[in-house]
Parts: C-alpha cells; sequence; structure tokens
C-alpha cells in the first residue's frame, strides 16, 4: 500500500492516486499542484503581510504591567517548536511560558531537550500529564475505530488529532485563565498557512471546534472528558480569548539550518523516533494505523505542501513518507497500550 512502485505519485508533489479528491493532468501533475502554479509570487507577498502584522500586534499588546507572560507557547520539545519558541523569546523578545503535554510517549531525549532548551532561553515551563487511565482509554479507542470527519482525516491520523485537539484545549484554557494574550504554535510552512498564522481566538467559534473533539471523545471516556475543556467560566471571558500564533508561516524555513540553531540551544536530535516526528514515541504506531486504514500517510498532505511551495526538496519528502514506519516503535506502542493486534 505505501510502496511508492505500487502506487502512482505526483511528480510535482509527492501525494499518491490514494488521495482523496486527487487527479492527475498527462504529464502525472496533481490537481493541487496545477491549482498551486502562478500562486507562488501571492504566497511571497503574504508572508510579508503576515509578518507585519505580526509587529502590529505587539505593539498593540504592549501593556506589559497587566500580565506576566506575553505568550503561551505549546512546546513539544520537537524541532519545529523549539524554533519558534527560541524565536519567540530572541527575536520578537517576548516574555514566554512554555507548556508541554505529556501524552505517556514523550521520548527521554525530548524531556532532556524540553529541559536543557528552556532553561537556556531562560523560560519557564509547565507540564501537563493527563491520568494514563485517560490517555490509554483515548489511544486504545482511536487505534481500533474512526472517531472524525474525513477531511480532518486528510491532515493527521485519529491519534494525532485526539492528543493534538487536548494540547490545543489545555493551552486555551491556561492562557484563559493566566491572562495570556497569545498561544504559539511551531507548525511548519506545510501545516498551517499563512493565512491563519495570526487569528483571534473567539468563544463562538471554540464552542463549535471544541464539540468536534470533546464529542467523540465523550463516547470513550464519558463526563471525564470535561475537565480538559473550556467550561462555561472561560467562555464568558470573551476579553481574554488570545490570538493563535505560527511565525514559521512568514520566517525563512529550513530544516537544516533549524538543526544548526536549536542544537546551540542544547537541543539533540532524538534517535528513537520516526522521520516524521523530533519528539513522540506514539507516532510511528499512529501512522501505520493510518496507512492501514486510508492508504495514505496521514503526514503526506503537510509534507506534500512544503515540497510544492519550494522549502522541502523532493526527494527529501518523499524519503520522509514512503519508508516503513520502524518496527519496533509499532511494537512498543502496541504493548504499551496493551493492544493484540493492528
Ligand atoms: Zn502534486
Amino acid at each position: 500500500m505505501n510502496k511508492p512502485n505500487q502506487q502512482k505519485i505526483c511528480s510535482n508533489c509527492i501525494l499518491p492516486e490514494t488521495f482523496p479528491g486527487i487527479r492527475f493532468n498527462e504529464e502525472g501533475v496533481c490537481i493541487f499542484c496545477q491549482r498551486f502554479q502562478g500562486k507562488e509570487e501571492k504566497l511571497a507577498q503574504d508572508k510579508k503581510k503576515y509578518e507585519q502584522k505580526f509587529h502590529q500586534l505587539l505593539n498593540q499588546l504592549s501593556q506589559p504591567s497587566h500580565r506576566s507572560y506575553d505568550v503561551l507557547m505549546a512546546y513539544s520539545g520537537g524541532k519545529d517548536s523549539t524554533y519558534t519558541m527560541f524565536l519567540l523569546k530572541t527575536k520578537y523578545k517576548l516574555r514566554v511560558l512554555a507548556l508541554s503535554f505529556d501524552n505517556g510517549f514523550i521520548s527521554d531525549t525530548s524531556w532532556s531537550n524540553i529541559k536543557n532548551v528552556t532553561d537556556r532561553l531562560g523560560i519557564d515551563l509547565i507540564s501537563f500529564k493527563p491520568k494514563w487511565s485517560i490517555l490509554k482509554s483515548i489511544f486504545t479507542y482511536a487505534s481500533m475505530h474512526e472517531l472524525y470527519s474525513k477531511k480532518t482525516l486528510e491532515r493527521a491520523s485519529t491519534i494525532c488529532t485526539s492528543c493534538i485537539g487536548l494540547v490545543k484545549s489545555i493551552c486555551l484554557k491556561t492562557a484563559i485563565e493566566q491572562n495570556i494574550p497569545m498561544i504559539g504554535f511551531g507548525w511548519s510552512p506545510g501545516q498551517a498557512p499563512v493565512q491563519s498564522s495570526i487569528m483571534k481566538n473567539n468563544p463562538s467559534l471554540i464552542k463549535m471546534t471544541q464539540k468536534a473533539i470533546k464529542e467523540p471523545l465523550k463516547k470513550v471516556v464519558s463526563d471525564e472528558i470535561e475537565t480538559y475543556f473550556l467550561n462555561e467560566w472561560h467562555y464568558s471571558q470573551s476579553e481574554r480569548f488570545p490570538y493563535n500564533v505560527h511565525p514559521m508561516a512568514w520566517e525563512f524555513y529550513d530544516e537544516r539550518m533549524i538543526h544548526k540553531e536549536i542544537k546551540k540551544l542544547g537541543w539533540e536530535a532524538p534517535k528513537d523516533t520516526d522521520t516524521n516526528s523530533s519528539n513522540c514515541l506514539l507516532n510511528a504506531f499512529a501512522n501505520e494505523i493510518h496507512v492501514k486504514r486510508y492508504g495514505f500517510h496521514p503526514y503526506v498532505w503537510e509534507i506534500a505542501n512544503m515540497v510544492r511551495e519550494g522549502v522541502m526538496s523532493r526527494e527529501e519528502g518523499h524519503n520522509k513518507i514512503y519508508q516503513e514506519q520502524p518496527e519496533q516503535l509499532i511494537e512498543f506502542a502496541r504493548q504499551k497500550l496493551n493492544i493484540q493486534e493492528i
């Protein structure tokens, strides 16, 4: 299924014929690449525009005496969030509070990265770990059943979507409770478009997005899930709803440069994770299930975006997606979750 030689792949990006809604022209170029043609200029303009917008936002938010932190960083310890946090602290001179979410599968190297980098940058850190019984129930259920809409699954696996849903919610709750006006995310340029890189959260939109994650999870762990989502008090604090920002959408992005920069902060590349994660030991297992279930890799959309937009070479992107998931990682997760077979 996941072998390139058995599958037709776009000759420009790396999307496979199994990707929902894909079509190819005579040159073997996919419909998504065809639509992108001629938009390079517009993308470069948008990047400039959003960078300016961010400076305006920082000016507008500059009343530091009203709060202890300027931005809450959703900090996974992976390379992208490490680099984003570095920019927020050193380039933009913001007072950062880091929040690391422990899903029970954070690699040891990642934990030491989290500690080293926050110390080196002089950043306060909160780590949050939901009880294992909850995490285990959610991941086990998600490995056997579908929980979310088709559109969601084009972008990420069911396990990843559940985990990120919790991360976003915990960050939002914390930002509202501590009156922090921005939440920083380390989305790569392929993961989220520049047009969403500066977004004010508002109660009605959040109610909808929370429902889309919370209701399916309620089926798995019943009312216990409420703890991790916003309650009526949070919704009544609309003036405290923060902006979401992901600066890498407009910043220069290059994997090698990022590795080089963050190494100076004491960050070490984990040797125990798969090619699409630099912190999570559950990712390979989640990817494997997704490929088996849907016939395409859950990271192929974002990696294809980066190849198409020229921030990653086609060969590099191809290598990330079209190789077997590491067997020992799949086995590790399967055993930890007590799952017989996938
Ligand atoms: Zn393509």
